[in-house]
């Protein structure tokens, strides 16, 4: 995600300053621009022309229930689906969003009664994606509101849970944890593909959500797509996108349907295993996981979480879950791990932005290789 940190104005300048000789990092957000490598050596595979007379009209099936998605993106994701095995499109309406940024402000509408006396609350566990709560709450919505962290949820009243597995920012499987009726769960599944955990078994939950940003890497696309059980939530997600934004972009659509068409090649050509993005993805995770833990280890100062080991069925062998971003927890008397890093000019998103303490930092581990490596230097060299 590319939200702004209330304490990092300008992003953007910021990402390329030098400050007295020294490049700001900035770790802050999590732009998946890892992947740009891989996509470079895979040439003009992707190369899409769009010609002047094409894609002109709003429609795209209009016998679908959501009309405006691309009939090729749809058989796109749900081939790479059935390939990974990580989560169940049969008896699934297949709505497509502007990122799943705009699908999951299309579940909250769904998923709320029209016409009740007091907004829906809208919770998830702490550490919970810290886009959630403004997402939530930056329209006052008479529909639904923050309600805060899932563990402490405690009224008798109806909610919507947003479970996000694995998990932003600590990369931990989740599950619901609200224990009561009247619930409804949206699974945002952004992270579960092989390059970040194993992949246990197909998902099959009710409202799915997945994104090309973390998938393929294609974040500026824009495109999500949610897998939705119910049809008549399927349709009132559908609404919103039609009230939101009349549809979703069919060039960006044809483009990610190109893409994920390449990934799903590239996994079934085992002559080529380069063309193999989630394993490329894996041993490039598999490296800097490594280089972190012992950057961090070195220090002191740190700690990261530990992770149980799971048999991957995509990959048929037991694999460790390495998490998009790093959950980075200042030990000892640090009271305050962002401040501590951005005094060394590493600009990572503060822990209480996630509901949780300001002794955590959430450090994105999707950048380039050169803003990883100088990373990796700066941290080691930290001492107190
Ligand atoms: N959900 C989670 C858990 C995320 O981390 C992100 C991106 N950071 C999103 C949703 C939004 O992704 P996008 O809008 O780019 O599809």
């Amino acid at each position: 995600d590319a939200h702004v940190s209330k304490s990092s104005p300008s992003w953007t300048t910021r990402t390329e300053a030098e400050d007295g000789g020294t490049r700001v990092i900035n770790l802050d957000h999590g732009d998946p621009t890892m992947f740009e490598r891989f996509w470079q050596k895979m040439g003009d595979k992707c190369t899409l022309v769009i010609s002047g007379w094409q894609s002109i009209s709003y429609f795209s099936d209009v016998g679908n229930l959501c009309w405006f998605l691309e009939p090729e993106l749809g058989r796109e994701i749900t081939r790479l689906h059935q390939l990974v095995g990580n989560a169940v499109t049969e008896d699934r309406h297949i709505v497509v969003g502007t990122g799943s940024t705009q699908l999951l402000q299309a579940a909250l509408y769904a998923l709320s009664p029209p016409d009740a006396s007091e907004p829906m609350s809208v919770v998830s566990s702490v550490p919970y994606y810290s886009s959630y709560q403004p997402l939530t709450n930056y329209l006052k919505s008479g529909l639904y509101k923050w309600a805060g962290d899932a563990c402490s949820f405690n009224r008798d009243e109806p909610y919507i849970e947003l479970v996000t597995s694995p998990n932003n920012p600590d990369g931990f499987m989740r599950q619901p944890v609200v224990n009561r009726s009247g619930g409804t769960v949206v699974h945002d599944l952004a992270y579960y593909w092989p390059m970040y955990t194993a992949i246990t078994s197909p998902a099959d939950n009710d409202l799915m959500l997945f994104t090309v940003s973390k998938c393929t890497g294609h974040a500026g696309t824009r495109i999500g797509w949610a897998l939705v059980k119910d049809k008549e939530v399927a349709k009132k997600m559908t609404e919103f996108i039609v009230l939101n934004t009349i549809g979703v972009s069919k060039d960006s659509q044809l483009r990610a349907a190109k893409i994920i068409g390449v990934v799903s090649d590239g996994c079934q050509n085992l002559d080529n295993p380069d063309e193999h993005l989630f394993q490329y993805g894996r041993r490039l995770m598999t490296e800097r996981w490594k280089r972190l833990r012992d950057a961090v280890n070195q220090s002191g100062l740190f700690s990261l979480p530990d992770f149980p080991s799971n048999f991957c069925n995509y990959v048929s062998e037991v694999t460790e879950i390495q998490p998009a971003f790093a959950w980075l927890k200042c030990e000892g008397d640090i009271e305050d791990c962002e401040s501590l890093l951005r005094g060394h000019k590493i600009l990572t998103r503060n822990g209480k932005q996630f509901g949780a303490s300001t002794k955590y930092v959430r450090v994105s581990m999707l950048d380039r290789d050169e803003t990883f490596d100088l990373f990796i230097e700066r941290l080691s060299s930290i001492r107190l």
